[in-house]
């Protein structure tokens, strides 16, 4: 893989902290867990999307673009991402927001996310749940280049192979950093959503022959089309970056049972998840992707499914920005718990 030969932008230092999390690692009493802190990119109180985009504005900026189109879900860390990385480079950003989590609290619709999309002067518009949002944006931005603007139209959670590169170069930033560290990793655990950080960092590991597993834990399809979207776009992406022989389908590994009433509707495991690490390690992960992705991994070592002696690396993708979009709910879990 030479990821050199493709446009990019730089947003944020490298490698992100590879940290040990004694406290939580004690508490459940093996295995050994890791964190790499992918909420460390930076910009905008960062988040995984900021990998993706850098190669995603890296496209724009070689094509000339004035205007990013995105979408997302109301409390999208994707779309305030996007809109911060479209300031730093000049550009507009426009976001349609679909109406995915079914709810009138004041924080969700206003708070978090959104505060910051308004704060980046993105333009907001909403579509109600179930609409093709990707094509949506498309037509967005076909509408914007009527106008005159010089549109560049990225997907929802920026999940297609020139946003995957991000995390295909995560792969590879991973496997030097635990070389350096002499630190001998037996398996990589995610968020996945859209499917771009999932199948980067397959393709990402393939290409470096790093024989390191992932394991994806869904936030919102089950398990069938989850494995299937992450497989479809690994393929592209190997593709795309000449990792030769594709990736096997069994490789790609997603556990959606973690879910609970769906995308972004809070679950007891989510917010036991939350309320450790931060009580733990003083760590804040997110209530739609990394609290859930946690949720699992807790879940799962309580289930013996992991062997006391390996070492699992979890992926913090980020999100926090999210928390203050659900604040009535965690006021109320500590209520309860203290
Ligand atoms: C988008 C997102 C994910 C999921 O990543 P995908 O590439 O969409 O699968 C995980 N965690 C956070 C915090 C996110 O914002």
């Amino acid at each position: 893989m030479h990821l050199a030969r493709f446009p990019r932008v730089r947003l944020f230092p490298t490698p992100t902290p590879l940290e040990k999390l004694e406290n939580l690692t004690r508490h459940l009493g093996g295995p050994e867990i890791w964190i790499k802190r992918d909420d460390c990119t930076v910009v905008a109180t960062g988040g995984n999307k900021i990998r993706k985009l850098e190669w995603l504005v890296g496209e724009a900026r070689a094509q000339g673009a004035d205007h990013l189109i995105t979408q997302g879900a109301v409390q999208s860390n994707h779309v305030r991402q996007t809109a911060a990385v479209a300031r730093r480079f000049g550009m507009k950003c426009t976001a349609l927001l679909e109406r995915r989590v079914g709810t009138n609290d004041r924080d969700y619709l206003n708070s978090g996310n959104v505060l910051l999309d308004r704060m980046f002067g993105c333009a907001i518009e909403y579509r109600p749940p179930g609409l093709d949002m990707n094509a949506e944006a498309v037509a967005k931005g076909e509408a914007l280049r009527a106008e005159g603007a010089k549109p560049y139209v990225i997907p929802g959670g920026g999940s297609n192979r020139v946003g995957s590169l991000g995390y295909v170069s995560c792969a590879q930033e991973l496997v030097q950093q635990a070389d350096e560290m002499d630190l001998h990793v037996d398996r990589l655990v995610t968020a996945t959503g859209s499917a771009g950080t999932h199948a980067g960092l397959l393709v990402g590991l393939q290409g470096c022959n790093a024989g390191i597993p992932v394991l994806g834990i869904g936030v919102r399809n089950p398990k069938d089309r989850q494995e299937a979207a992450v497989h479809s776009l690994a393929e592209a992406t190997a593709d795309y970056v000449g990792v030769r022989g594709g990736i096997p389908r069994a490789t790609v590994d997603a556990n959606c049972d973690y879910i609970g009433p769906g995308y972004g509707q809070p679950t007891d495991g989510m917010k036991e998840a939350v309320l450790m690490l931060a009580r733990l390690e003083g760590l804040l992960l997110d209530p739609v992707y990394s609290g859930k992705a946690m949720a699992g991994l807790i879940d799962l070592i309580r289930k013996g499914k992991f062997d006391k002696n390996e070492r699992v690396v979890f992926l913090h993708t980020g999100g926090q920005a999210g928390l203050f979009g659900y604040t009535g709910m965690f006021e109320h879990a500590m209520e309860q718990t203290g």
